[in-house]
């Protein structure tokens, strides 16, 4: 067990705490503070112990200096500001004297947020690429790391693994919960569990799909990834997106031999032609060359309710089909609606498959959803993220009671 908040002596001293404040922010404003609310239980037990508070985070994909335009976290500054009704310092400069000589001086129960760490990529590369020197310099800035960004604990970056080895460390309340409802739920499961797998690219699916197919007992496959299934069985998917890559297709056809009662393939779909786009609903073995699966039917979304209706934990990760167009929603919505009203544990997983559930009115229906993208998937098919591993284990100097 990874060393946690609770354990740790925190009190007066001056805490580093890596975030994920990557929020959608447009016009200055944040469109979408559930991030920032959710970190409020960690920040203010701080608090309440007089820590003296360095909060890091990022925002966005910054590769250029145009990138940094709309990307500052002072708008969080702000949210956070009116969330934990304190003032909070704004540091632009990171590494600079100026900046460390306010943290050193920080009073208890302040609070300072560095502008987003991956403003220093550009232009050298200091937060992406891990970089020791600036790993120490943030470091220097306070006496305790706490990881609390899970979203990010599969980067392998300055400001997630390098500051813990400089520092005594530990998991935030957040991250804690996280890796406990992963551990609960994907790697230990109540059975029958089922993993529901859609998305587009079965290429960016193949390390979870393999590390799960063991644990699960039905793994249903849907969304652009089922056509590369259904091609490799030598079904036509038509214009239909699937992998080109003659390795995996290999290894797709050595995992259905190998798991062959586990999986459940679409039985029709919602397709499209590459002349016009009027949507049409057809038999899986009916598609012809110029179609373009693109949503789930209903005989698919049928089958997969009842799968899903008896099992006692359910995984979903991936859309049933391109949500993002008006008439090929519907399997993703049918199916958010099934995994509502089952009695089983549901855990959903994700970027698109976050995003899609939020905007197709499923926000706050679902108790256990995994804030990782690439993070909660990389979880479950290694059992660990670079993130993790750079945290103490708990049972070390900091947990005793001197
Ligand atoms: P996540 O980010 O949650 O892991 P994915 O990115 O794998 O999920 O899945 C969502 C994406 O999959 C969406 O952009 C959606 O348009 C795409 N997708 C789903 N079904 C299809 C399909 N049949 N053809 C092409 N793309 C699809
Ligand atoms: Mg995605």
């Amino acid at each position: 067990m990874k060393q946690t908040l609770k354990n740790m002596f925190i009190k007066d001293k001056r805490v580093i705490i890596r975030c994920d404040f990557n929020v959608p922010i447009k016009g200055g404003n944040v469109l979408d503070d559930t991030k920032i609310v959710k970190s409020l239980k960690t920040l203010n037990y701080l608090l309440e112990n007089n820590c003296k508070v360095i909060i890091i985070s990022h925002l966005g994909r910054i590769k250029t200096e145009e990138d940094k335009k709309d990307n500052s976290l002072l708008p969080v500054k702000n949210t956070l500001e009116n969330l934990l009704n304190t003032n909070i310092l704004f540091e632009k400069d990171i590494l600079s004297e100026e900046t460390k000589n306010k943290a050193l001086n920080l009073k208890p129960k302040e609070v300072m947020l560095l502008e987003n760490i991956r403003f220093l990529d550009v232009p050298n590369k200091l937060e992406s690429t891990l970089n020791e020197e600036t790993a120490k310099k943030l470091a220097s800035l306070g006496e305790v790391f706490v990881l609390e960004a899970f979203a990010s604990a599969h980067r392998n970056h300055t400001s997630v693994v390098g500051i813990a080895k400089y520092l005594p460390n530990c998991i935030g309340f957040l991250f804690e919960e996280e890796l406990n409802m992963l551990n609960n739920y994907i790697l230990e499961p109540v059975k029958p569990f089922t993993v529901l797998m859609g998305g587009a690219k079965v290429d960016d699916k193949l390390e979870i799909i393999k590390s799960l197919l063991p644990k699960c007992d039905y793994l249903l496959v849907s969304g652009g990834i089922a056509n590369s299934f259904l091609s490799t069985l030598g079904l036509n998917v038509g214009a239909s997106l699937k992998t080109e890559n003659k390795t995996i297709i290999e290894e797709l056809k050595t995992l259905m031999l190998e798991y062959k009662e586990k999986f459940a393939f679409p039985l029709d779909a919602i397709v499209e032609t590459t002349y016009d786009n009027k949507p049409s609903l057809k038999a899986i073995n009916k598609i012809e060359d110029n179609d373009l699966i693109k949503d789930i039917g209903a005989k698919t979304i049928t089958k997969y309710s009842d799968i899903i209706n008896n099992s006692k934990t359910i995984f979903l990760n991936g859309t049933m089909g391109v949500y993002e167009e008006e008439e090929f929603k519907n399997g993703t919505i049918e199916i958010f609606k099934t995994l509502k009203n089952t009695q089983g544990n549901v855990i959903i997983g994700g970027g698109d498959t976050i995003s899609a559930m939020n905007n197709l009115g499923f926000k706050n229906t679902f108790k256990n959803v995994s804030s990782g993208g690439g993070a909660t998937l990389e979880y479950i098919a290694k059992n660990t993220l670079p993130g993790i591993d750079a945290i103490n284990e708990e049972d070390n100097i900091e947990t005793l009671d001197l």
